[in-house]
């Protein structure tokens, strides 16, 4: 077969223009496609990077400009602002940038590097021939019109976001599609407002909140609320919360938060998306086929952080890639390097971190304020769950010591259902750590089974 392309990629979002950076460096002819006009990219929210990603993927970060202002300090609380967990802001940790700014800007690498980018192309078809990905159809625009494209490649990439374009369409024995659960969807809202500090300090009785902090609040349904008051006086809002009846939604929840106050006076920015918490897809390889990024849910659970798995995901992927191209065997057996390479490592970590998330999020608000309270958890160690800085294995510590329970009766419920959280997340990753090296049916659908039925405690519908 001939083919326009080497790869096409599906998604100029982070995940997929830095994996068609990495790819057109190696040599080859990468198209990337996007629905959305060039200048329109990326989302109008900020975000935060664990560094060391950018070292991983020899990647020179962004010089200024592109950054926010950053808390100084970190304030966790789950009723009372002044019942607090600090942290201090781990800045030589972390990034932050403007999503839009740093997803044109990993454009604009890739452009140098000569991929062939074709915005305003909305793939809406994943082409197969026999049982091998090996192209794309799709409708692009042109002035008022449009167009019907077909594009062929020998590896299709689908780095499509939370719309999951190319994954949802993929044959059953590429092992890919898996249905997502009403649990493992949040939506989430973040938005800058230029304020008055004057009449902030009038408001001190019911929002006493300080320059330079953020003040996070944990709450029921695994609802957040981050509010960070910035020196140059605006605020920094973010909300997310579990969908679900009668669960008003992260955007309706700012709403309500800003109509309560009288000190906006004018947004400089906002926007939002729903967003799938959840461990990766079991499989994301398939013949001639790769999802990464949002697409492949490689979010960390307890935060919505997606960017940096994407690029560390594209690392591994591009590696991949490479040896199914030159050898000439674009089947799953090759891609599956990929699978191992993520899930071995990175997967294992964040598949633990979902059980974390699943077990808190299912927490009354009354529990976790009883949490708090108690200084049941450490704060670094409870607090890096919900922070960007480094994704390691550190819930095992998250316990002051086990003694506290005794000390606390009324906590001895929660308490026994956070051992075992616990002993889980142990399980996870020791389950993780035999994910299949090499491509066999058997082995995968044996562990897939394996690490299914320990999820499905955590979900109570107990479906699909
Ligand atoms: C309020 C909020 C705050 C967040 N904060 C953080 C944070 O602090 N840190 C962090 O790491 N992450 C954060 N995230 C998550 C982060 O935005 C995502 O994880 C990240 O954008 C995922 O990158 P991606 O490339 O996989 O997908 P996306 O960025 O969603 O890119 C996918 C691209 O594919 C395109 N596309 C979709 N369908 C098609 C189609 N049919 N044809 C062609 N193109 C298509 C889309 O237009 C889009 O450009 C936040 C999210 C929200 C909502």
């Amino acid at each position: 077969m001939k083919y326009d392309f080497d790869v096409i990629i599906v998604g100029a979002g982070p995940a997929g223009a830095i994996l068609s950076k990495i790819l057109a460096e190696g040599g080859f002819r990468v198209a990337l496609l996007e629905k959305k006009k060039r200048e329109h990219i990326g989302y109008p929210w900020e975000i935060t990077i664990e560094k060391k990603i950018f070292g991983r993927i020899s990647l020179k970060a962004p010089d200024g400009g592109l950054s926010p202002e950053s808390p100084e300090y970190y304030r966790f609380f789950a009723e009372n602002r002044n019942d607090y967990l600090e942290m201090k802001s781990e800045d030589d940790a972390i990034y932050y940038f403007y999503h839009d700014k740093l997803n044109q800007y990993l454009i604009s690498l890739a452009l140098k590097r000569g991929v062939h980018f074709f915005d305003q192309h909305d793939v809406g078809e994943l082409v197969l021939s026999e049982d091998h990905a090996c192209g794309v159809r799709g409708e692009r625009k042109i002035l008022f019109a449009t167009k019907q494209f077909t594009m062929t490649a020998k590896i299709i990439v689908d780095a499509s976001g939370t719309n999951q374009v190319l994954c949802k369409q993929t044959p059953d024995d590429f092992m890919i599609r898996t249905p997502i659960r009403d649990e493992d969807w949040i939506s989430a809202w973040q938005e800058v407002q230029v304020i008055s500090p004057d009449k902030i300090s009038a408001c001190k009785k019911t929002l006493s909140i300080s320059p330079g902090i953020a003040y996070l609040q944990v709450g029921k349904y695994h609802a957040y609320q981050i509010i960070h008051y910035r020196r140059d006086n605006t605020l920094n809002l973010v909300f997310g919360a579990s969908r679900g009846k009668n669960i008003p939604t992260a955007h309706e929840q700012c709403k309500e938060f800003m109509e309560a106050y009288p000190f906006f006076k004018k947004q400089l920015y906002g926007g939002g998306k729903n967003l799938i918490l959840r461990r990766s897809l079991g499989s994301m390889a398939g013949n001639g086929f790769v999802c990464l990024g949002d697409a492949a849910c490689q979010v960390v659970p307890t935060t919505g952080s997606g960017v940096a798995s994407g690029m560390y995901s594209a690392d591994i992927a591009a590696k991949a890639i490479t040896n199914a191209i030159n050898s000439g065997d674009f089947s799953i057996k090759t891609l599956w390097d990929y699978n191992y390479g993520y899930q071995t490592k990175r997967g294992a970590i964040l598949a633990s971190y979902d059980i974390f998330r699943l077990f808190l999020q299912h927490l009354t608000h009354k529990e976790m304020k009883s949490i708090f309270d108690s200084h049941l958890v450490k704060d670094s160690n409870f607090i890096s769950l919900y922070s960007s800085n480094k994704i390691v294995y550190n819930i095992q510590q998250i316990f002051e010591n086990f003694s506290t329970f005794i000390s606390h009766t009324e906590l001895i419920p929660i308490g026994v259902q956070m051992v075992q959280a616990i002993r889980d997340t142990q399980k996870i990753l020791k389950l993780y750590g035999e994910y299949p090296p090499a491509f066999n049916i058997n082995h995968f659908h044996k562990w897939q089974q394996q690490v299914n039925s320990l999820f499905l405690r955590y979900y109570p519908s107990k479906k699909k």
